[in-house]
């Protein structure tokens, strides 16, 4: 074991991670970074298959951004927002505001995903306080939602495996069933349901809207609940009932943000604009923390008055509107317009639906993609949908398996994750492809299944 290996083992604490089984298992040491690829302390290379946790789009060392940040490395590295104005921040979010959902007006910065959603969450609390209807309290989330770990965004959450041990902490929500086709409840055949999914939320927001807030979802995949594809229609549909029954719409883009899908953000794809949106991520390409709550201006000018009022909202961090992040934020946006990131993505997203389509294994229950979002369902039993045993780990062993064939992704427990830089070419997709497809053969098919990972 590596003097690195071992000084992590001894002082940190990973996140979602067992440390029981991290520290009796070797790790890999990451030391650098190369496009697509991150090398180990061996010289090893390996590509990164989930984009180092969804963030990264262009690859690692891209000369733009990480020039960006040098020249701003020269000016001023850090400075509060409070009560001052930093150059970067104030270009990024005009940058933005050209991107975003036309009627998206206003931006908040804050550091990370979770703090992103916290803010939509606190901000669309107060804003029925200010309007006068301090009935409206609740919020609708979705079953197997993610929105992040603090306790505000865990308690809009609905993954029982997380968030089940701090239920005495969180806040009531109300909650409508994840609309996903392959595991749907609601009905058998697909195309001939009628979207029963928001069905289930007009009701709830018929009987209940006087005393409802919002409701926030991921758009067009709930991807830490196993990338879980929405049918088309869905978001446009939550857009149409919330503004009939006057509930505000939060569209969590953190994952699915930035070009991931297909397009600049998922709302985009059914041409919503919501009342908030929250974004991270691949904000900054990937590089360094940086998020944003948007909201329209309706939002905004609900908070103008005085202090005395009550109307300013009282919230934010040390880091918000981080110069060096922003900077990177800049750089980001300039390599989509200039290596004309979206358009490039179109051939990428068609070729890796072609190479999935060839995944005709066993176990594959359920292969859900949205452009550059991709989850591999492996199940035990696919004409019954039964699922591999949680103890038996088979997207884990996948995943150890793709490694060991130099590609890294993770699991979400027998999903097999597929996340890969936009930056990846039709020829290195092609070869993750077939690297995860081998190792999906070679653990489910070739091998004797055992318990444990
Ligand atoms: N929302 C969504 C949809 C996410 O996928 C995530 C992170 N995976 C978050 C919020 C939380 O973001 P962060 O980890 O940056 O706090």
């Amino acid at each position: 074991m590596s003097s690195i290996e071992e000084k992590d083992k001894e002082f940190i604490w990973h996140p979602f991670t067992q440390m029981q089984e991290w520290v009796a298992q070797p790790q890999m040491v990451i030391e650098a970074a190369e496009g697509i690829k991150l090398i180990d302390d061996q010289g090893n290379s390996y590509y990164d298959g989930v984009s180092s946790l969804w963030v990264n789009l262009h690859g690692h060392r891209h000369p733009v951004i990480d020039q960006a940040i040098i020249e701003q490395l020269g000016k001023v590295a850090h400075t509060t927002m409070l009560g001052l104005v930093n150059v970067p921040a104030a270009q990024l979010a005009e940058e933005l505001m050209a991107v975003v959902p036309q009627g998206l007006k206003k931006l908040f910065y804050s550091d990370d995903g979770s703090t992103a959603v916290e803010i939509g969450i606190k901000m669309a609390f107060q804003y029925w306080q200010l309007k006068g209807k301090p009935k409206k309290q609740k919020f609708i989330t979705l079953a197997n939602a993610y929105h992040g770990d603090t306790v505000g965004t865990v308690s809009v959450g609905g993954i029982d495996l997380f968030h089940r041990i701090f239920s005495a902490l969180l806040f009531e929500t109300i909650q409508a069933p994840a609309p996903c086709c392959y595991h749907c409840k609601l009905s058998s055949g697909a195309k001939l349901c009628g979207m029963a999914c928001s069905k289930e939320v007009e009701k709830i927001l018929e009987e209940g809207h006087e005393e409802i807030a919002a409701i926030i979802v991921e758009p067009l995949v709930q991807a830490a609940a196993g990338m879980l594809t929405q049918p088309p229609g869905y978001l446009k549909r939550l857009r149409e009932i919330t503004k009939k029954y006057n509930v505000l719409l939060l569209v969590d883009e953190v994952a699915t943000g930035f070009g991931r899908t297909g397009k600049m953000f998922a709302c985009d794809h059914e041409e919503v604009s919501p009342d908030f949106m929250m974004v991270a991520k691949g904000i900054t390409g990937g590089y360094l923390p940086l998020a944003a709550t948007f909201m329209t201006d309706e939002i905004y000018n609900t908070f103008l008055g005085d202090y005395a009022q009550q109307r300013t909202f009282y919230h934010g961090h040390s880091y918000t509107g981080n110069p060096l992040c922003c900077a990177a934020g800049l750089a980001n946006l300039k390599i989509f317009r200039d290596e004309n990131v979206l358009e490039n993505l179109q051939g990428k997203i068609e070729a890796a639906r072609n190479k999935l389509a060839g995944f005709t294994l066993k176990h594959v229950g359920d292969i859900r993609q949205r452009g550059l979002i991709i989850g591999i369902e492996l199940v035990e039993n696919p004409q019954e949908k039964i699922p591999f045993p949680w103890e038996m780990a088979v997207g884990a062993k996948v995943c150890k398996k793709a490694r060991e064939h130099g590609l890294i992704i993770r699991p979400i427990g027998s999903v097999v994750v597929f996340m890969p830089p936009l930056a990846s070419t039709i020829t290195e997709i092609e070869h993750m492809l077939d690297i995860i497809y081998l190792s999906i053969k070679e653990v489910t098919e070739d091998e004797q299944l055992q318990y444990g990972a």
